[in-house]
């Protein structure tokens, strides 16, 4: 065990996640590519956390906040006008396509989803949300509520009323074999079904994850959530996009997750890679509600100059490289190839993934059972050969990869020849 390991193991928490049997330490990174304390190079396919955005030390992120270092203020209050805030919550308001839209800044997605229950419940006056199975929402008391994922939910001690629907869970037997039309009547159904007995007077809102990030970027078909809005829409019960990962071009087919089903939410929460690596996070609802009868305060540190100049800087930067396009262009070619691959190789279950967020499933070739084991395995290997990727899911055997929107597609075939490589390896030693 690394001296830096044993001393994180001695003063942090053991159920702080660490990657790898000998975790890294990474010291620094240009580009789409890290380096590690012992000078190793990786392509880095999780972009962090989805947090890296538009890649590391990006000059345009770098001096935006150097500018903002200079002027002397790193943090005043929120208090005070703010220009960069008021641009930035422009240009949110009007990429989100929702009506007379307003915005309110946090620190994280936990709090930008807590900020959209506030909202929510006290809009409606109710306790009562629904939420989807497999989601994963943050690490909060009200966050954890919604949350459908044993991995990160360890109590059922819940400030809300919670439940459950269906939308992104085609794998149960139940379901098996239904075209995307039969599949989203009977999640339609079922959603009738919940409101018509599971539920007590009003529901405040329905919040869900356009393609579910933490659960295995595991989605439900286009169309789904437009169809559950015009059920929700008859009862006044508010659409709540988590956007936190789905935001901002990742997926190639639309800017935010949510309007890949045809539909404008009444709020979405956003973060991650807003910041590109600085702490940003927020909420963007329709006026009438950011603005309705119950005050939710301030955040000290929501909004805040160094985090309003690199967010304002990489959503710029975004928008004028089109790096929703990008990440359409770049993520064909990994998940066509991927798909390719996975005809030959037998631990692959399954390959999926819009624009730069793709996953596979690694399945015991015997048994068709997940297969953790080989999904760990397949990180030592990729790490060897230079390549950081993410893993999870519901069972801890999905891959997950969604690199930097930067990724140029020299960078995409030399990601997949790595990908495809590891798993080949993984593949043999299961046969
Ligand atoms: N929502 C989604 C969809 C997420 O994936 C995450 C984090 O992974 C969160 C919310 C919580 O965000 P944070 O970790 O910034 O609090």
């Amino acid at each position: 065990m690394s001296d830096l390991l044993a001393r994180h193991r001695a003063v942090m928490p053991s159920w702080m996640a660490l990657y790898y049997n000998e975790p890294i330490e990474i010291v620094g990174g240009k580009g789409n590519r890290v380096v590690d304390a012992d000078g190793k190079s990786y392509l880095d396919f999780f972009a962090g956390i989805l947090t890296n955005m538009i890649g590391y030390d990006v000059p345009e992120v770098r001096e935006a906040v150097e500018r903002q270092l200079a002027t002397g203020v790193v943090h005043t209050s929120t208090l005070y006008l703010l220009r960069t805030q008021v641009e930035l919550a422009e240009k949110i308001a009007r990429l989100s396509g929702i009506p007379d839209a307003k915005v309110f800044f946090t620190n994280s997605g936990t709090e930008a989803n807590e900020t959209a229950l506030l909202l929510a419940t006290y809009a409606r006056g109710s306790d009562q949300v629904l939420a989807m199975r497999q989601s994963y929402h943050g690490r909060s008391f009200g966050a954890i509520s919604i949350t459908s994922n044993r991995a990160w939910k360890n109590n059922s001690l819940s400030p809300l009323n919670v439940h459950f629907l269906h939308g992104a869970d085609r794998h149960l037997t139940q379901f098996r074999g239904m075209s995307d039309a039969d599949y989203i009547a009977a999640c339609v159904d079922d959603l009738r079904h919940v409101l018509a007995t599971a539920v007590a007077g009003n529901v405040a809102a329905l919040i869900a994850e356009p393609i579910q990030g933490v659960g295995g970027f595991t989605a439900a078909p286009d169309g789904l959530f437009a169809a559950y809005k015009e059920v929700l829409d008859e009862e006044g019960i508010l659409f709540v996009s988590d956007e936190v990962q789905t935001g901002w071009g990742r997926t190639g087919s639309a800017f935010f997750g949510i309007h890949n089903h045809g539909m404008t939410p009444d709020m979405m929460t956003f973060a991650k890679g807003l910041g590109n690596g600085f702490a940003v996070g927020g909420v963007v609802a329709r006026g009438d509600l950011m603005d309705g009868p119950h005050a939710i305060g301030l955040s000290t540190f929501g909004g805040n100059p160094i985090s309003m100049a690199a967010a304002n800087a990489t959503l710029d930067y975004v928008l004028d490289h089109d790096l929703q396009a990008n990440a359409a262009r770049t993520g064909d070619i990994l998940i066509s190839g991927l798909r390719e691959a996975a005809g030959r190789l037998s631990v692959v279950g399954d390959v999926r993934g819009r624009g730069l967020m793709f996953a596979v499933d690694l399945v015991d070739p015997a048994t068709g059972a997940p297969g953790p084991a080989l999904a760990a395995r397949f990180m030592e290997e990729t790490k060897k050969l230079g390549l950081l990727a993410g893993k999870g899911g519901l069972y801890g055997s999905t891959l997950r990869m969604a690199p930097p929107l930067t990724l140029t597609e020299d960078e995409a075939r030399e990601g997949l020849g790595i990908l495809v490589t590891a798993l080949e390896t993984v593949d043999d030693e299961a046969r």
